[in-house]
């Protein structure tokens, strides 16, 4: 975009409700950033673009986005937005589009992906060999990394909507538009909203919603254990800034492990981790995104390699 000799990044966070856009030098080290409210793509895209014009040594862009996205290489409309509920986003070609108006190299990954990158080189999972970043808002969304990169899969993990075994004596029949009473038909913050009619974070903490809440997590955590076996789980997302609602998830866990894992809850607290850069995990993945990056900092990480669980 210049030829100034200062090589910028630039960052695009692509929410449902907001876009967070930064400069920076560096994912830790950004120079100026702003908030974009989500509308339809044409009108949102344009106010990114004019955050970006003025900041003409942004010499590479990473996006980290909402999805579902398609990530398939081999298909001519890679990062495009899939069948999102954001019926104006279906199809938008998220990443051509930002590529083209800005001119820069450009990489797209999955929102939970970047952010899970953030906690592996900068935040709680620094060096964890295996890490599942999970965040809990108005959905639920996870990632999976090895050594700090997504796992490759046929198309990127879904693991909001995991089936999940219904507590006792629970009778809501889940909000998911596509199964019902999968895990973020039961455990999102809109189906915390519409189980109890009140907003997660207008509950008291002795609200018996968080006991359920942890029940379900801990059913996903327990899955992700016995499937993935990884080392850490980072559990993020606004939903998870309810106090004391970690703790209750790691106690669920250690109950519905039975004494098979061999943990303990001292085990259970190295494992199930609050993010270290909430809110901002996100943010810092998409700057990590940015191509060449992505490698300069994994040099200057200190990786620090643990045992396995
Ligand atoms: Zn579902």
């Amino acid at each position: 975009m210049s030829n100034s000799p200062q090589r910028l990044i630039g960052g695009v966070e692509a929410g449902g409700t907001t876009f967070r856009c930064a400069v920076a030098q560096s994912p830790q080290d950004i120079l100026a950033e702003t908030t974009i409210a989500t509308r339809g793509p044409e009108e949102t895209l344009e106010d990114v673009i004019s955050f970006f014009a003025k900041h003409p040594s942004v010499q590479a862009l990473g996006i980290a986005s909402f999805g579902p996205l398609n990530l398939d290489l081999s298909d001519p409309g890679y990062g495009t937005l899939a069948d999102t509920p954001k019926l104006d986003w279906q199809g938008y070609p998220l990443l051509r589009r930002l590529r083209e108006r800005l001119n820069v190299p450009a990489h797209l990954d999955t929102d939970v992906v970047a952010a899970g990158m953030a906690e592996y080189q900068l935040g709680c999972a620094r060096g964890a060999a295996s890490l599942v970043y999970i965040t809990v808002g108005t959905g639920i969304g996870g990632a999976y990394l090895i050594n700090g990169q997504p796992n490759p899969g046929l198309k990127h993990a879904e693991m909001g909507h995991i089936p999940v075994a219904r507590a006792p004596d629970d009778d809501f029949p889940g909000c998911c538009p596509f199964h019902g009473d999968c895990l973020e038909g039961m455990a999102s913050a809109s189906a915390i909203f519409q189980r109890w009619q009140c907003p997660p974070e207008q509950l008291p903490k002795t609200h018996p919603a968080w006991r359920l809440e942890a029940y379900y997590l801990a059913g996903l955590c327990l899955v992700l254990m016995r499937t993935l076996a990884p080392h850490a789980i980072v559990l993020g997302g606004g939903v998870l800034q309810a106090p004391g609602l970690i703790e209750q998830v790691r106690d669920e866990v250690y109950h519905g492990l039975a004494g098979y894992h061999a943990l303990s809850p001292e085990d259970l607290k190295k494992v199930i981790l609050k993010p270290g850069l909430a809110p901002n995990s996100g943010l810092f993945g998409s700057l990590l995104l940015a191509p060449g990056q992505e490698r300069e900092t994994a040099k200057q990480a200190k990786t620090v390699p643990r045992t396995a669980p």
